[in-house]
């Protein structure tokens, strides 16, 4: 195939320059360039002229909760929920579509969307849930209330300790009032009835449909509590062509033994489904960032961590650390040193608030910044409530993170970011007027870095001739449209290895 008389723009050694034509065979880029690609132009070459169109590469969403995401599909939706009574309004309505005795779930509201500004409680939730058992999520992934019911089945009452790295809410008499942070979310979780691998699937697809609608033809997907049968669906939709984005699978911290056992090294796996990086929790979210300053939930402890990191690399094994204040990256990067290596490509999930010294280490130590550029902007509005920083220019420091040498990799978060649409974050990396990065350096961080993340630079990221044809195709040029709606674009297509996935060409 030949795309023809497009505006293709490679993001590689012509940066955002454009090229008007570009070959595609065997799933890959053979040329690009000028009407001389048609010298390549065979008989059953199929041509097709863009008469103008923009061409990318496909989106690498470095950090997205697909099956989560996905399952949360069959849960009751809380987003944009505004006062408590909404929320039980919602769940009752949700419950009327469940078996007896199945629990109920509802995900995506925020307590500060609430009128109360203040989560509920378990006695409000049983108002709505009766004797079900039932739990509803915070979006942010953070916190979690449970009725009485869950409380109940997971055995949580007033004698129950707090996990390490998670808190239990309490009445004043020590009573669980439904509320559970950080690790604490896990006792229910643990007891939860597992969804079937079928609908695990099933999210999948959705999940897939939308990272495709926007551009994305690789994600990396963070985990949840499914572990094996995740990593199933992916395999059995992939051997099933039916997988239409590469996934890069993280493994909880909870198979390292196994992951190591199995002799998995990073970047295992083929070109749709490979084993990722192993992922720690280091401090907490929003309010519960661990800060050099004191305060915050330290999940894992600066010695777990050590070991973790050591075991990890020993083994030729990638982390992925979640760590939002500077307290929590000081103690990944303190780790990653002690370890000795700097060739695993160590990733900070999130790194919010990360001060010169670190991004000096961060890059000394071969390590990529895996960030949310959306979460830029929230950061900059809320830092006064959440993040107690003395100096604005290290919230999300994309730009001095860049200069100092750290590879900083793109990605929604999904569903924090309840859509995956990169370009609302690429104009907000752009136009932050702390930090902000040039236009081809975002869209770097949101293809080539992704793809320099998970050991695959030499594969995917740009348009360069042999790298994957995974790419997307725009009505129009947007990039020299002074009027587009950054939230509202979209590609018309998007091609995986040279086959259309998404739209019409
Ligand atoms: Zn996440």
């Amino acid at each position: 195939m030949i795309l023809a008389r497009g505006r293709i723009r490679t993001l590689g050694r012509t940066g955002l320059n454009p090229q008007s034509h570009l070959a595609v065979a065997g799933g890959k880029v053979v040329a690009v360039g000028g009407r001389e690609v048609m010298a390549l132009r065979g008989p059953r070459t199929r041509v097709v002229d863009l008469a103008g169109s923009a061409v990318l590469p496909g989106f690498n969403d470095a950090h997205a909760h697909v099956v989560y995401y996905g399952l949360t599909r069959f849960a009751a939706d809380l987003s944009g929920a505004r006062g408590i009574d909404d929320i039980l309004d919602r769940l009752k309505a949700h419950a009327k579509r469940l078996k007896p005795g199945e629990w109920l779930l509802g995900m995506g509201y925020r307590t500060d969307e609430l009128t109360e500004r203040r989560q509920p409680n378990s006695s409000e939730l049983d108002r709505a849930t009766g004797d079900r058992p039932a739990f509803i999520d915070e979006r942010g992934g953070h916190a979690r209330v449970a009725n009485s019911a869950a409380l109940a089945a997971a055995s949580i009452t007033a004698e129950t300790a707090n996990p390490h790295g998670g808190r239990i809410g309490r009445n004043v008499n020590r009573a669980p009032n439904g509320l559970l942070l950080e690790a604490a979310m896990r006792l229910v979780a643990d007891v939860q009835p597992k969804p079937a691998v079928e609908r695990r699937i099933e999210g999948v697809l959705m999940a897939q449909e939308l990272l495709v609608s926007r551009g994305v033809t690789s994600v990396g997907a963070a985990v949840n509590r499914g572990f094996a049968d995740d990593l199933r669906g992916f395999e059995r939709l992939a051997c099933e062509g039916r997988l239409k984005v590469r996934v890069n699978e993280f493994l909880s911290w909870e198979l390292l033994e196994a992951s190591s056992g199995l002799g998995l090294r990073a970047g295992f796996g083929g070109a749709m489904v490979r084993a990722g990086p192993i992922k720690v929790f280091v401090d907490g979210g929003a309010e519960r960032v661990a800060m050099r300053s004191g305060g915050g939930v330290w999940r894992t402890t600066r010695e777990e961590l050590r070991n973790l990191v050591a075991t990890a690399s020993a083994a030729g094994l990638q982390v992925a650390a979640h760590a939002i204040g500077d307290a929590a990256i000081e103690a990944m990067c303190d780790a990653v040193e002690a370890s000795g290596g700097t060739d695993l490509r160590h990733r900070v999930e999130h790194c919010t608030i990360c001060p010169p010294d670190l991004q000096v280490r961060l890059a000394r130590l071969g390590m990529v910044a895996v960030m949310q550029p959306m979460a830029a902007r929230f950061s900059r509005v809320a830092s006064t409530i959440f993040f107690p920083v003395r100096d604005r220019a290290d919230l999300a420091p994309h730009r001095r993170l860049m200069k100092a040498g750290v590879p900083v990799a793109f990605s929604s978060d999904l569903p924090v970011s309840p859509d995956p649409n990169p370009w609302p974050g690429i104009r907000v990396a752009v136009d932050d007027p702390v930090n902000g990065i040039s236009l081809l350096a975002a869209l770097r961080a949101y293809t080539a870095a992704g793809a320099y993340a998970s050991f695959e630079e030499h594969v995917k990221g740009t348009l360069e001739p042999g790298m994957l044809a995974d790419l997307q195709v725009y009505r129009g040029d947007p990039l020299e449209d002074e009027d587009v709606r950054w939230e509202e674009l979209r590609p018309r297509a998007v091609l995986l290895g040279g086959a259309r996935v998404y739209g019409s060409l």
